[in-house]
């Protein structure tokens, strides 16, 4: 199933039609979305049954975050083989971890306004908590995941890496520095779900017609999905509802000279997920 927040309001999304959740339930369910994920067996339970027959069609543009106001927003850095590569920097032996502040959240669409010149672009695939967990195993972590989506990681440059020390989480949470969505996919929609191509392409700059500027696959992560949930609950407890930024692979603009300007339209894909079109101000 995809579940997406339209108007503010959680909703089953299929084939462009949108079904209402605390309507379609009778009030059992939503209609906030972060709901839906601290009651996420007996939801899913009600959801595989649900009946479309009162879903109507809606615009993309309305979608809001998937989930606006989770309880933590995890991200990880340097998480790709191709990407620590390009930049010359030794495969991490320990997770890399930052959050991004909840005001960054956006939906899918969102327009960002752009606070200085070296803006640049992270697509990520996004892991959604589905259950509580502290000290779990690697072998147990996909049991927590209510869902996969897509999420780009907006990273003010200088910010992020000004001395004294780098602030990842500040240079990387500016307004709609986070959009993520068009919805949280569930993983039985998704058959190779260890394995997704994700791409980022840019308009308004570069090529007519759209420049692939990143353009990799999951399978190169450095730590999967479950390492990360296992490392990271080893030290926190993750809730349901929890938003993980995975990292991103080769092509960011800091490795090629690139940044984002004001005209410009990113499309970031996860293939089986769906994009995110964000334009720049
Ligand atoms: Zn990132």
């Amino acid at each position: 199933m995809r579940i997406a927040n339209l108007h503010g309001r959680a909703a089953l999304v299929r084939d462009g039609l949108a079904l209402d959740i605390e309507q379609a339930s009778d009030g059992k369910f939503g209609p906030a979305p972060l709901g839906l994920y601290e009651d996420w067996d007996a939801f899913r339970a009600w959801a595989v049954d649900a009946d479309y027959s009162s879903a109507l069609p809606f615009d993309d543009k309305d979608l809001g975050a998937p989930i606006p106001n989770p309880r933590q927003i995890f991200a990880i850095g340097l998480n790709y083989k191709d990407h620590a590569d390009e930049a010359s920097l030794p495969y991490p032996e320990h997770l890399f971890v930052f959050t991004k502040f909840q005001s960054s959240l956006a939906g899918p669409h969102a327009v960002v306004e752009l606070p200085s010149e070296t803006v640049d672009y992270e697509v990520e695939l996004v892991a959604v908590v589905g259950k509580e967990m502290h000290k779990v195993d690697e072998t147990e972590a996909w049991d927590g995941v209510a869902g996969l989506s897509v999420g780009q990681d907006f990273s003010e440059r200088e910010i992020q890496l000004r001395p004294p020390v780098p602030q990842f989480s500040l240079g990387k949470s500016f307004p709609n520095f986070s959009p993520f969505g068009p919805a949280v996919v569930t993983l039985d929609e998704l058959p190779d779900y260890e394995g997704l191509p994700l791409s980022t392409v840019i308009e308004g700059q570069g090529p007519a017609g759209g420049w692939k500027v990143q353009d990799g696959n999951t399978r190169n992560m450095i730590f999967s999905v479950p390492q990360i949930i296992a490392e990271l609950s080893r030290v926190v407890t993750l809730f349901p509802g929890d938003l993980i930024f995975t990292g991103t692979p080769a092509g960011v603009g800091k490795a090629h000279g690139i940044a984002l300007q004001p005209g410009n339209v990113l499309t970031s894909t996860v293939e089986g997920i769906g994009s995110l079109r964000n334009e720049f101000v």
